[in-house]
């Protein structure tokens, strides 16, 4: 599968260097896309510059009329897209689908949202002026995007941003660009004009180096770690760039003893080895209370006992590789460290590496401590930690004890202790009896070191947004 970048309406960088997209369950070469620099990334800004008067022209209705058709054209692709998907990320492929489903949903929601982006008249103090404040589309918006959902962060950026009435120049991780470009020949095959979506694959230090110093680019939206997003703020002070950033994670689970055990552990799987453990609301630490400690632990076990390791497009594989070498490496410290310093393995604990692939098996750890390095970072793989605590206040310390502020969860069935607790949580999402809180409609977004800003509901198109105040003197 070799595929080109998409710039302005063309399918270019057939004479450039290769980037070989490779399968993490078997190493094996899945693609090639085009190495691209600053050069192309220029190019595609240009594209999306010469594009923005007419595209934000259009009314609401216009764009919306485009964004559905490109909905319609995702959900008839869905299966096609999930198996490019498991193949450069490996995610299992019902899961990929989820993704693909997922992402869709962000474009149709978008799709209607643009039609809701309303001014407001204010009150004036003189009777000869009238003061409105409209929003209007931000201009040219450059988004950059991680390899764990290689289609969903992409359309939680795109939907608002066309919705909105900007351009937009895409560059997806170097793992997952095929998902990225199976993206943008439905956004051709959907008629959305040239030049209002371009994709560039590449060099990330010179792309990104574009993005950030073009005059041209008035915002960028950027979903991966903390460390590069905190690079791009560095980099945004000269320009004063407008910022939205979806950064890292390390999510507190909090089981009180008066939870529901059997919900606890359901939301707890699915929070923990979603995704295999590499999404950025995954819970990372799991804190429960002395009275069901040993209960909840059993049956956590049990549940997490029959979860399949392997590659993703076998059927019933639970999960699948861990994205690459680096990646593997830092959960294999995480595990090493806790049992260094005391905790125990109940499940797991042995990753594997076969043919330049990496295998890690769901692994619980017991009686783990806050200094060790796993209640501190980001592990982004199948190992949950569990710790106990005493008092519903030293849960809310423990968890809030991170310099990360993006997910936490809440297992309790008193709404009292619930609502307490949610109140003192500082995380932008909290999932209360819930391990699957994303929803396109809902704001998604993270306080702290995990970002800058919301997407999805109502929020997530105020950030392709500008508000213009007018006073009209009669
Ligand atoms: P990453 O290393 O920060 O990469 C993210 C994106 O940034 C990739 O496209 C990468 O390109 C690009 N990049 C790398 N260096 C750059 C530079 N100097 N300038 C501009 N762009 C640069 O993160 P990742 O490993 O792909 O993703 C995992 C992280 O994303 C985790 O921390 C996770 O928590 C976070 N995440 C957050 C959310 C959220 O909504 N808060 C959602 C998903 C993931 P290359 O791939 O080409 O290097």
């Amino acid at each position: 599968m070799d595929k080109l970048i998409y710039i302005n309406g063309e399918w270019v960088g057939a004479d450039l260097a290769k980037i070989v997209v490779r399968n993490p369950a078997t190493g094996e070469a899945v693609g090639t896309v085009p190495r691209a620099g600053a050069e192309e990334t220029r190019r595609a800004i240009e594209a999306a510059h010469e594009a923005f008067p007419s595209w934000s022209r259009l009314t609401a209705y216009e764009r919306s009329a485009y964004l559905e058709r490109f909905h319609d054209l995702i959900v008839d692709s869905a299966d096609e897209i999930a198996r490019v998907l498991t193949l450069e990320m490996g995610k299992p492929l019902k899961e990929a689908l989820g993704e693909v489903m997922y992402a869709a949903s962000f474009v149709k929601w978008f799709a209607e949202e643009g039609k809701r982006v309303y001014a407001r008249g204010i009150p004036s103090h003189k009777a000869e002026t009238r003061m409105l404040a409209i929003k209007q589309p931000v201009g040219v918006v450059a988004a950059i995007t991680p390899w764990n959902f290689p289609a969903a962060m992409i359309t939680r950026k795109l939907g608002p941003a066309l919705a909105a009435g900007c351009t937009i120049i895409i560059k997806p991780a170097k793992q997952t660009p095929l998902t990225a470009i199976m993206l943008a020949e439905l956004v051709e095959k959907a008629g959305i004009p040239k030049g209002v979506v371009n994709l560039v694959t590449g060099n990330a230090a010179e792309i990104g180096n574009e993005f950030m110093t073009n005059p041209m680019v008035r915002k960028v939206t950027f979903t991966g770690s903390t460390e590069i997003g905190k690079e791009l703020i560095r980099q945004s002070a000269d320009h004063v760039k407008n910022l939205s950033l979806e950064l890292g994670g390390h999510a507190p689970i909090i089981v009180l003893d008066d939870a529901d055990l059997e919900k606890a552990v359901r939301g707890a799987v699915a929070s923990k080895f979603r995704n295999g453990g590499q999404t950025c609301i995954c819970g990372n630490r799991i804190y429960v209370q002395e009275k069901v400690y040993d209960a909840f632990i059993a049956k956590f076990a049990e549940a997490v006992r029959k979860l399949k390791v392997g590659n993703g497009m076998d059927p019933g594989v639970d999960i699948g590789p861990i994205i690459d070498r680096d990646g593997y490496e830092k959960i294999d410290a995480h595990v090493k460290d806790a049992v260094r310093l005391g905790a125990s393995c109940v499940l797991g604990g042995e990753g594997r590496a076969e043919n330049g692939a990496y295998f890690y098996p769901p692994t619980i750890l017991k009686d783990v401590r806050p200094g060790m390095l796993i209640m501190r970072e980001e592990t982004f793989g199948p190992v949950a930690p569990v710790q106990k605590f005493s008092a519903d206040e030293e849960a809310a310390r423990y968890a809030n004890d991170t310099p990360y502020g993006l997910a936490a969860y809440v297992f309790t069935e008193n709404y009292s202790r619930g609502i307490k607790l949610v109140e003192a949580l500082d995380f932008g999402i909290i999932g209360w009896n819930d391990g699957l809180p994303s929803a396109a409609q809902a704001p998604f977004g993270g306080m702290k070191q995990s970002g800058i800003g919301r997407e999805g509901g109502i929020e997530g198109i105020d950030a392709f947004l500008e508000v213009k105040y007018v006073s009209v003197g009669l």
